[in-house]
């Protein structure tokens, strides 16, 4: 599933195709995706790209007529191809550049989006937007934020940082790993945790992120001609996927359990 750094990735990808291009085109064979794409969407036709924006999964492209709004969802993927390129199965929206370039939307699963915001309703204020909490790596987003939001908070600490109501970006690998490095067991109720502990703990979930996105930057190239797969996260990990082994830290057997109905692996012993 795309999280926070290959949506990140993918923006920095096709955004210097885009920004300044006119979209031609635009193609939808598969109008139902997780939610249907809107016939307005046609509204971007002849309109010139302003910029790309990206907020939690979203990606926000920008013209004069209103905001197109991309989510990745489980499987999408956005890349840019050659006009001559076949379509192949799954190949579901279309977006034809000025520049000769195709943007190209694939997406087995359909849980993807795209969305249209029309001119003059800020992007802020949408459904899908509105709710969302701070951007991890924006300076809103520090330890002294979290313990604010947790007193008194019952639930366990993994399941409160994955909440993007509090923060997004959070995702499952990024929780694991953030929480090992700051010594934190995931089960630990929210509102239990210090100010000095949600400190730490804020420093990893910004530091694993940042790490995941410059590892995506190497894979940008892809996002022209080559098979359009994000950068995924491929640097070590200490906890993610490695239940039943060895703590890289102490040895110890790393214990594995659900929560939140979400595979959680953590250090008896590391993390407290
Ligand atoms: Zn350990």
């Amino acid at each position: 599933m795309p999280e926070l750094p290959e949506v990140e990735t993918t923006k920095r990808g096709i955004e210097p195709w885009l920004k300044g291009a006119t979209i031609e085109q635009v193609v939808v064979r598969q109008p139902q995706l997780r939610w249907p794409v809107v016939n307005e969407i046609q509204q971007l036709q002849g309109q010139v790209i302003q910029g790309l924006q990206r907020r939690a999964k979203y990606i926000l492209v920008a013209t004069d007529a209103g905001t197109a709004i991309w989510h990745l969802g489980m499987s999408g993927s956005l890349r840019l191809v050659e006009p001559n390129e076949d379509t192949r199965l799954h190949d579901h929206i279309d977006w034809q550049l000025s520049n000769g370039k195709i943007l190209r939307y694939h997406d087995p699963r359909r849980f993807g989006a795209l969305l249209w915001l029309p001119a003059g309703q800020a992007w802020q204020d949408s459904e899908y937007l509105a709710h969302l909490g701070p951007e991890p790596l924006s300076d809103a987003f520090d330890g002294d934020y979290l313990y604010q939001r947790s007193r008194g908070k019952k639930q366990a600490v993994k399941t409160f940082v994955m909440d993007g109501k509090v923060v997004v970006g959070a995702g499952n690998i990024y929780a694991n790993e953030a929480l090992f490095l700051a010594g934190i067991r995931p089960t630990t109720a929210a509102g239990r945790i210090s100010r000095v502990r949600y400190q730490r703990l804020a420093e990893h979930i910004k530091q694993v992120l940042a790490a995941a996105i410059e590892q995506g930057g190497t894979t940008l190239r892809d996002f022209v001609g080559g098979d359009g797969q994000p950068g995924y996260f491929a640097q070590q990990l200490y906890v993610y996927g490695r239940g039943g082994k060895p703590c890289r830290q102490c040895s110890q057997t790393l214990t594995e359990i659900r929560l939140g109905q979400r595979s959680t692996v953590y250090c008896q012993s590391c993390q407290r």
